[in-house]
């Protein structure tokens, strides 16, 4: 096998610079590297390493799948996020040496001194049979893209056919799945189908549009409080969207799911959005301990028994008291981050790095036709004016200025007019 070149950066201008690598460039790394204080960037050779050039912001990905939002919004270009003096490669982490401290690449190797991973999750799919194979997933732009353009498609493709049979096997669609993503997609794919499509395509009857969300919970988003799982279960169910709660999915096959209980529900789509696993980090020389996939991490971050690398947000397993981890979600990793860069500079200065406490700041989500739920600080909303506050305070933790103009023109934009269904 061809070796690979070893990049350490301390040569020329950076001769003796200690390197500091951060691979990730989501919410954890980009928040770590935006924590930095002046002197350690200063000091530091910073690179971020990401296979993606872009920044994503997760929380409005259903949007984009349900044409609400131009898939450029809720993107940033990582290198636009970086000051000049900071280093970006865009390729695969493949495997960590904490002894050697080096990354391996698909492209090349890479020397650390300091190292934080934060490379997120990917879809979990608990084994099912057919389910990796046959089912849409919403966790990158791409997957949302692709969602968009596959509803179009399947709407022309309606629009052609004569027989009412033939157009409700092309538009059933089932999402697995009635967490925050699958609840939110629901309501943006209701939305897209019962408002812009019902205008763009006449003469396709609303009955021949069905929308069913399959959750093995007993309730839709488990972790808000009952008024607010129950009003959100009630405003979802409308139209021709039908909700199965306590049913597991046994299979998915090209036509659609087998449950346990033997049901079989049609469906030319079917979108799995019924959990996340963490993206694996193999280490080579084995020192990474890890639990359901996750690396266990210490309360101040540093990965279990290593004491140059951090590990953060979804990757992470945070010893919490229950044994579980923290939840995989954009607040924890954001968080952490930024707990992160302050350790860093403890622990250049020699000083004992700080235990990382979660603070939970609420929950927020969308559901559909300028409807929402919030729990903030004990406090409970819903309706018009959670949607209001749902999307204020998703524009305001985007990173830039420019992306918050651009998503408010979009909304904005979307009040007078239909959504763009141009298919990309
Ligand atoms: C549809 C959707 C909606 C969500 N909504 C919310 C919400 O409303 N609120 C909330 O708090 N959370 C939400 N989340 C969860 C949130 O996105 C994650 O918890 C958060 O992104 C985790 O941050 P992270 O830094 O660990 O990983 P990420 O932000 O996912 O970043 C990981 C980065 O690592 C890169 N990467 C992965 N593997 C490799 C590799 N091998 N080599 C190189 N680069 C790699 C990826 O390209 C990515 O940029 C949502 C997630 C999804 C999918």
């Amino acid at each position: 096998m061809k070796k690979k070149k070893l990049i350490s950066h301390d040569t020329s201008t950076n001769l003796k610079k200690p390197h500091l690598v951060i691979l990730g460039g989501g919410f954890g790394g980009i928040h770590t590297y935006k924590a930095l204080p002046a002197w350690v960037k200063k000091n530091h050779v910073i690179t971020i390493i990401d296979k993606h050039n872009h920044f994503l912001f997760t929380p409005l990905l259903p949007e984009v799948a349900g044409a609400s939002l131009d898939y450029h919004s809720i993107v940033e270009p990582i290198r636009d996020l970086l000051d000049k003096d900071t280093y970006f490669i865009q390729s695969t982490v493949v495997s960590v040496d904490t002894r050697k401290q080096i990354i391996e690449l698909s492209d090349k190797e890479i020397s650390y001194d300091i190292l934080v991973s934060a490379l997120g999750s990917k879809t979990h799919y608990f084994g099912i049979p057919g389910a990796e194979k046959n089912s849409y997933i919403l966790k990158t732009l791409d997957d949302a893209v692709n969602l968009r353009n596959h509803c179009v498609d399947l709407f022309e493709a309606a629009s052609k056919l004569e027989s009412s049979e033939e157009r409700k096997k092309l538009l059933s669609f089932i999402i697995v799945g009635a967490g925050p993503t699958g609840v939110e997609l629901t309501g943006e794919l209701a939305d897209l189908f019962f408002g812009t499509f019902r205008n763009q395509y006449p003469l396709i009857p609303q009955e021949d549009i069905k929308l069913m969300v399959i959750n093995s919970g007993s309730d839709v988003l488990s972790m808000f409080d009952e008024s607010l799982r129950s009003y959100a279960a009630d405003s979802l169910v409308k139209d021709s969207i039908i909700l199965k709660n306590n049913t597991r999915v046994a299979e998915v096959t090209v036509n659609g799911v087998v449950t346990s209980d033997n049901e079989i529900y049609n469906s030319e789509t079917v979108i799995w959005t019924a959990g996340v696993t963490a993206n694996s980090l193999p280490c080579t020389c084995g020192m990474f301990e890890v639990n359901r996939g996750r690396i266990l991490i210490e309360k101040n971050l540093l990965a279990k028994g290593i004491d140059n690398v951090f590990v953060i947000g979804d990757l992470s397993l945070f010893p919490s008291q229950d044994g579980r981890g923290l939840p995989p979600t954009a607040q924890v990793a954001k968080q952490q981050g930024i707990h992160v860069a302050g350790n860093i500079s403890r622990m250049l200065r020699g000083q004992n790095l700080k235990p990382f406490v979660y603070k939970e700041k609420g929950l927020l989500a969308s559901i559909g036709s300028y409807n929402a739920i919030a729990e903030i600080h004990g406090f409970k909303f819903k309706g018009i004016f959670a949607w209001f506050m749902w999307r204020t305070i998703y524009l305001f933790n985007f990173a830039s200025w420019k992306k918050r103009f651009k998503i408010m023109f979009d909304w904005t934009l979307n009040l007078f007019s239909g959504r763009d269904t141009t298919r990309l």
